[in-house]
């Protein structure tokens, strides 16, 4: 079997039929169903925020955000180059022009010193992300936006249980979006979650998820990103199994840091905590990870060259700015497998192939 940079986690069959014997008794599929509630309301007590929607996926997770802040097309909102494509594909898709701000080498998120010279009266966002589950500089975001009456929204795809200065990583900003994709800490198999600091604008995103309806009626601008009882029930197994999933990837994290630290330049951490979602590591240069990715592909191993290319480099994202930062970074970093019953043989012939 190849070794993946990740293995979706599956809980316990039989756990998962007790939440479909509840669906077939309640004959509710999707439309905001009991399970899904249930769900909403187990991920406000788990991730410490009041105000969040359950939607079928991270992308239009960020896509509903961008609405829900009034943004409008041709729009300029800040952005890195150093994330998965879903974070600026979405912005283009919503006519939204991405303006890209280079990164901080050693914590992978949006460099704050860098946001200033590049604002102008057509700015109207930051869109920052949480890299590998660490905290951007939320402080000082809050302090630029302020001054320049920009909305701050966060790609927290990576961030599930962050915390950061004692406080849920998803209290700061004026929205927060999630990914609860297959391959996500958390997962729902597809799912996603918007988070608000205001509650009225989760009410506004409920009927934007639901094509724009109000009492039965199209009130407003809306599309369908609602998601089903057989997700919401995969998300309850799966919360259920937390505090496990959580202890086996810290177990397969510090055995990788105790071992490559030495070896490899590694992302420092600016948040309370590390969810230990992911274990990039940094080569001198890009010829020894390809090499090093010859031969771990050999041995039937494939991390993952996340995240490859810089985003600002992509022909249809129609810009010529350079970021030398993110495009060397994302020369040289390679995420190596982590997930629940990756075993120690496995991750000692990784370590061995590295070193
Ligand atoms: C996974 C991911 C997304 C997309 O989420 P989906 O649920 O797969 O649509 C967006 N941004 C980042 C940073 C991601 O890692």
């Amino acid at each position: 079997m190849p070794i993946n940079v990740n293995k979706p986690y599956l809980p316990d069959i039989k756990k998962y039929h007790k939440y479909l014997d509840q669906i077939w008794q309640n004959n509710h599929l999707t439309n905001f169903g009991p399970l899904a509630c249930a769900l909403e309301e187990k991920l406000q007590e788990f991730l410490g925020v009041p105000n969040l929607l359950f939607v079928s996926n991270g992308t239009i997770a960020l896509q509903i955000a961008y609405k829900l802040a009034g943004l409008k097309k041709d729009d300029k909102i800040i952005t890195t180059p150093f994330s998965f494509v879903a974070t600026t594909n979405t912005l283009l898709w919503e006519g939204l022009n991405p303006v890209f701000c280079d990164i901080d080498p050693k914590s992978f998120c949006i460099d704050t010193n860098k946001i200033l010279p590049l604002l102008t009266t057509e700015t109207k966002a930051i869109l920052p992300v949480h890299v590998f589950g660490n905290a951007c500089d939320v402080k000082a975001l809050q302090t630029i936006a302020k001054k320049h009456n920009l909305k701050v929204i966060y790609d927290g795809a990576h961030a599930f249980g962050v915390k950061y200065e004692g406080k849920s990583i998803f209290e700061y900003g004026d929205f927060s979006t999630l990914s609860f994709h297959a391959t996500k800490l958390f997962h729902t198999i597809e799912g996603g979650l918007v988070i608000a600091k205001d509650e009225a604008m989760i009410a506004e995103a409920k009927k934007m998820i639901n094509f724009g309806l109000e009492n039965s009626l199209p009130s407003a601008l809306g599309i369908n990103a609602k998601n089903s009882e057989f997700h919401a029930a995969m998300g309850l197994c799966v919360l259920e199994d937390l505090d496990f999933i959580t202890q086996e990837r810290q177990k397969i994290w510090e055995y990788y840091h105790q071992h490559l630290k030495d070896d490899f330049a590694l992302q420092s951490l600016q948040a309370d905590n590390n969810n230990h979602h992911y274990f990039p590591i940094l080569f001198e240069e890009e010829s020894a990870l390809q090499k090093a990715l010859l031969k771990l592909n050999e041995a039937d191993i494939f991390p993952r060259r996340y995240f490859y290319p810089s985003l600002n480099t992509l022909k249809h994202h129609h810009t010529n700015v350079t970021c030398p930062i993110s495009e060397d970074i994302c020369s040289r970093i390679l995420c190596l497998p982590i997930y629940v019953g990756l075993d120690q043989t496995t991750q000692d012939k990784i370590i061995r192939i590295l070193k």
